[in-house]
């Protein structure tokens, strides 16, 4: 049997990019590769054969202006923040990301943070680890516990719900922040982000990066959060003030905080890492094999919908009514 032939369409993918993603785009389409989104790195003639980019890199305006045939760019990541999608509409190039697969993943990954970070988990093992069980007897009792907290989520969508789902059946009250209340959410809505932090005493950012949400977890918000106040952030690292919630952390304005995102990854600030307060992780919200393959299949299956049946499977708001070229 003869193998099907890959379709003449091809996919640019600037930097790394997820093997398995790789390896499927590489069987369906011809794959371009080069190591960053640079104009620079291509010619003319390459850039005007390009109709697709599949990448998890920072696509920006000047990017999408170099390649005159370009259709969709495919993102690995649920968070588009990076792709200019608003200069993509006005082009007419279709923008999709990866909702919904990651979505448990990372919830889970949310609530591991929370309670490491008030149970102080990876210190008591580190503790362990060092002999000091032996030598110096039962670590410390954790300062903090979840037990009688009250959570607001800042950002209540897929992952925000999934996440408040998982906290609700710990037993612990749920309020949240969006732009707007949203009709099928029965938990407490509070129209301002401050005004969330002043009725809880722990508060998970899950809210998308953006001009609206740059550094919206700032001075104000974490005094209003208050000396017992845990801030977990699984979003994204621009949605917060991180001078501000360094010193906050460190002259006890709030209590502690797990942060799985930064302000300029992967490079974190001595402010931070000098912290006894702070639970760090180097930005693994989804990264299980499982849902990893996941989202590289997604990747896919959104330019195999393009181009086979002219429809992307999911497309971001700014490029909805994008449709696919004719003729
Ligand atoms: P989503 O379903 O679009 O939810 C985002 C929520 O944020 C919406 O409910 C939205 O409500 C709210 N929001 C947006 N802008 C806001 C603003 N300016 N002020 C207040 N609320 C605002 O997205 P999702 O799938 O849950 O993903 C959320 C984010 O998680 C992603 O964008 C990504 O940055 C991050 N993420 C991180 C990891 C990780 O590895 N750590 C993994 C996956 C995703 P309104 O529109 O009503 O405001």
């Amino acid at each position: 049997m003869s193998q099907p032939q890959p379709r003449d369409i091809v996919v640019l993918v600037p930097g790394r990019l997820h093997g398995h993603a790789v390896t499927r785009l590489g069987d369906g389409f011809r794959l371009v590769r080069i190591d960053r989104a640079d104009p620079a790195l291509i010619d003319a003639e390459v850039a005007a054969s390009v109709r697709a980019v599949a990448s998890m890199t920072a696509i920006d305006a000047r990017f999408i202006d170099a390649l005159p045939n370009l259709e969709i760019i495919a993102n690995f990541g649920v968070g588009y923040d990076a792709v200019d999608a608003s200069h993509a509409a006005i082009r007419k190039v279709m923008v999709t990301n990866t909702p919904d697969v990651l979505t448990d993943e990372v919830a889970d990954t949310a609530v591991g943070l929370l309670i490491n970070t008030v149970r102080e988990l990876p210190k008591a093992e580190a503790w362990l680890r060092a002999g000091r069980w032996v030598s110096d007897g039962a670590y410390p009792l954790s300062r903090a516990t979840l037990r009688g907290r009250s959570v607001g989520i800042f950002g209540m969508g897929r992952i925000g719900l999934a996440i408040a789902r998982r906290l609700a059946a710990f037993g612990l009250p749920i309020s949240y922040h969006n732009r707007s209340k949203a009709e099928s959410v029965g938990y407490t809505y509070h129209d301002t982000l401050v005004g969330l932090a002043q009725a809880v005493d722990t508060l998970i950012s899950v809210a998308p990066g953006s001009a609206a949400t740059d550094k919206a977890v700032n001075a104000e918000v974490l005094a209003a959060l208050g000396t017992s106040g845990v801030f977990v952030n699984i979003g994204r690292g621009s949605t917060v003030d991180q001078t501000a919630l360094a010193a906050a952390l460190k002259d006890g304005t709030i209590l502690a905080a797990g942060l799985d995102v930064f302000d300029d990854e992967p490079r974190v600030p001595d402010t931070l890492l000098s912290l006894g307060n702070a639970c760090l992780l180097p930005h693994v919200g989804s990264a299980s094999v499982h849902t990893r393959q996941a989202m590289a299949d997604l990747v896919v299956d959104n330019l195999i919908g393009w181009f086979d049946q002219g429809r992307a499977l999911t497309p971001v708001n700014e490029t909805l009514s994008v449709g696919p070229r004719q003729g």
